[in-house]
């Protein structure tokens, strides 16, 4: 089965961390630097046995003629619209953030399939966070380090529950 997976989230999450981790290469921008992925990119993407298509999503972008709310607005409905499937992407660091919420209502209005997931948990300071995600209205928060590679089964069996 092919399908197309897009990641969302608010700008600083990781999910350019994810996008590359799933690509199994270096294509989208990871900065500190909320903004720095520009486009939307898809690439190929294998997750054990899970093949798709996965979609990054720039949170802000610059040169735009809107605002920069309706720009990442805009972005993020282009790429769910897209997608079979989304992956919405919170930082459990720093619990669920007014914007986090933003960005869960355009998830949830679209009845797309999601999966929560909550990101940078390598550490026990994310445990707090991850509980903070349940209120996203998203269900169960997956926890996930794009970064060190941890929670990928999980975020592998919830894909497939959820499609
Ligand atoms: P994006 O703006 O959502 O695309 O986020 P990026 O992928 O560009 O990542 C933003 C920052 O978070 C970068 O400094 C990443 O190295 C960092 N990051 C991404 N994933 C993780 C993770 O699992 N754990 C930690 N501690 N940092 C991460
Ligand atoms: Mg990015």
């Amino acid at each position: 089965m092919s399908f197309k997976v897009a990641i969302i989230g608010r700008p600083n999450v990781g999910k350019s961390t994810l996008f590359n981790r799933l690509a199994g290469k270096k294509l989208a921008l990871v900065d500190d630097t909320p903004g720095v992925t520009r486009d939307r990119r898809i690439h190929p993407a294998k997750l054990y046995d899970l093949s798709f298509d996965v979609i990054d999503t720039a949170g802000f972008e610059t040169a735009a003629p809107h605002t920069l709310q309706g720009r990442m607005r805009e972005q993020t409905e282009i790429a769910i619209r897209e997608a079979d499937l989304v992956i919405f992407m919170v930082d459990a660091r720093a619990g669920l953030l007014p914007d986090d919420k933003a960005f869960a209502d355009i998830v949830r209005k679209s009845g797309k399939p999601v999966v929560l997931a909550a990101n940078k948990s390598e550490s026990r300071a994310s445990e707090g966070g991850t509980l903070e995600a349940w209120e996203a209205g998203l269900g169960e928060p997956i926890p996930i380090s794009a970064e060190h590679g941890q929670g990928m089964p999980d975020l592998r069996d919830a894909i497939v529950e959820a499609l």
